[in-house]
């Protein structure tokens, strides 16, 4: 295996509009990015750069997305990592990863002519992690650098960075992470209700013949305590259905098998985790 960092070649744009629900979120991540971007102010009255914003919540729920509307909101170049990417057998390759994510994000956004970089790590707990007094050097050392990285970001700095992490264990992180000028900023990331459920079931029925709005508003009612991407997997599945039947668009029928497969997939992932 090579020292570097996976390059992330994600790169295509998204914008705030392609993530359904999650209203609060978003209402948030933006009061936070326009404040960001405000360099002359924030100088002038003095107060401390954000560095790191946090999202927080289960799987599933858009947290990604997120990321990367906020790179394409704030005219960034988006780069992103796994905190799993960084875990290595061997003592100090994970700390020269985050070393050559910061460095790549700069570079890339030079070559681009951008100002600034949107770095997403998922997973944040596996690098962040309270610390245990020596038991795992390696991650110790992954983290250290990811400290250091981050206090070496100034608002000032061309480019800017802006560090953006996700976990759903907010609760098992290092507080070194969470302490004032690293992630102060913390932006919930909940299931959606059934009026995000419905938004996000139409943006990813836009491309689908769905015989009716109500089919939508139904789904919506029924899928109670589904994610994103299960909401995202049950339009997929119900035009699979729909497939099979030679069927000229996607009716009742097809949604519900589509919501019993994502709903039983699920359950038969836990059982088989357990
Ligand atoms: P994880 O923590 O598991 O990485 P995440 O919260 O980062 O999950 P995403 O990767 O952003 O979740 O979402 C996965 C997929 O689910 C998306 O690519 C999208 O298709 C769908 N999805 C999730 N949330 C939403 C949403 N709010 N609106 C539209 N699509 C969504």
């Amino acid at each position: 295996r090579g020292s570097r960092a996976k390059a992330p070649a994600r790169t295509e744009m998204l914008s705030f509009e392609q993530i359904g629900g999650q209203e609060r979120a978003k209402r948030e991540l933006v009061e936070a990015l326009d404040f960001l971007v405000n360099k002359e102010e924030i100088a002038r009255l003095g107060i401390r750069p954000m560095k790191g914003i946090l999202l927080t919540g289960p799987p599933g729920t858009g947290k990604t997305l997120l990321a990367k509307a906020a790179a394409q909101y704030t005219d960034s170049v988006f780069l992103a990592a796994s905190g799993s990417e960084f875990v290595e057998m061997y003592v100090g390759v994970g700390a020269s990863r985050v070393r050559d994510l910061f460095s790549d994000a700069r570079k890339k956004a030079t070559k681009a002519g951008k100002s600034a970089a949107v770095i997403f790590i998922d997973e944040i707990d596996v690098i962040g992690g309270k610390r245990d007094g020596g038991q795992q050097r390696e991650y110790d050392q992954t983290l250290n650098q990811l400290l250091t990285e981050m206090d070496g970001i100034h608002t000032t700095d061309t480019p800017r960075i802006l560090l953006m992490a996700a976990t759903n264990r907010k609760e098992m992180l290092d507080p070194a992470l969470l302490r004032p000028g690293r992630f102060d900023r913390h932006i919930g990331v909940d299931l959606p209700d059934v009026k995000g459920r419905l938004h996000i079931l139409h943006i990813h029925a836009k491309n689908k013949p769905v015989e009716s709005e109500q089919l939508l508003e139904r789904a919506a009612a029924e899928t109670f305590g589904f994610s994103g991407a299960q909401l995202e997997s049950v339009m997929n599945e119900a035009a699979i259905y729909a497939m099979r039947e030679h069927s000229e668009s996607i009716g009742r029928s097809h949604l519900t098998m589509a919501i019993d497969k994502v709903m039983m997939g699920e359950k038969t992932d836990r059982e088989t985790t357990q």
